[in-house]
């Protein structure tokens, strides 16, 4: 996906009647996400190429099109240094909705679903829960023994995934590091408030560590009484 292209290239599109062109079809719409960016194009090769851009007033972040709403809430929550505090909260909160980890897992459906078994569900609807449930426990990996993501681009991955079920893929580097981590990440930071608001005589740590890509990490411990 192509970030950023010269924002004085960007030409924005007429407003419809209809917000999104709903008559066309393609991906649902997401009033937040019409408040933040506007459609737009550029040319490239006599071509007028699809993209969207930020709305915050000075920034000139871009996206290709189709703009997804996990990179979207990123840029507000971590990057974008012309967004209100209300507009960052809401990013945060929709960051946190969207993270993997919050849908319901196989074995939640299995429960919900009363039919006692999880194969009841429709074959596609069960492969995309396991890839889902995969997807995770990857993501879950790649964090704790804090690896870089650009592991699942090597073929070598995608042949020991292909072994282990060939119907099952994982996502690609930049999916995780744009999108899905940052989304567990705030997932994590509102869960953890949450729990802390409620609580009194704290005790705070602070420390650090390096990744295997050498770049610093500072972590905080609290410690609940
Ligand atoms: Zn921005």
């Amino acid at each position: 996906m192509q970030n950023n292209v010269d924002f004085s290239k960007l030409k924005d599109k007429e407003p419809s009647i209809m917000p999104l062109d709903k008559t066309k079809g393609g991906a649902p719409s997401n009033s937040f996400l019409d408040q933040v960016t506007i459609k737009c194009y550029y040319k490239e090769n006599g071509e007028n190429k699809p993209c969207f851009h930020c709305t915050m007033t000075g920034c000139h972040e871009s996206w290709a099109s189709p703009c997804h709403l996990k990179r979207v809430c990123h840029h507000l929550k971590e990057e974008c240094k012309f967004v209100g505090s209300g507009t960052r909260a809401t990013a945060t909160l929709m960051l946190a909705g969207e993270a993997l980890s919050a849908s319901p897992s196989v074995s939640m459906k299995s429960k919900v679903s009363g039919e006692g078994s999880v194969y009841a569900v429709s074959k596609k609807a069960h492969k995309d829960v396991l890839e889902k449930e995969l997807n995770l426990k990857v993501l879950w990996l790649l964090c704790v023994a804090m690896i870089s993501p650009k592991i699942v681009d090597h073929q070598e991955w995608k042949d020991i995934i292909a072994m282990s079920n060939p119907s099952l893929m994982t996502f690609c580097s930049t999916t995780f590091s744009d999108a899905h981590i940052p989304s567990e990440a705030a997932l994590v930071l509102q869960k953890s408030l949450e729990k802390l608001r409620k609580l009194h005589n704290l005790t705070i740590t602070y420390d650090g560590n390096m990744t295997k890509g050498l770049q610093s990490i500072y972590t905080i411990h609290v410690i609940t009484p």
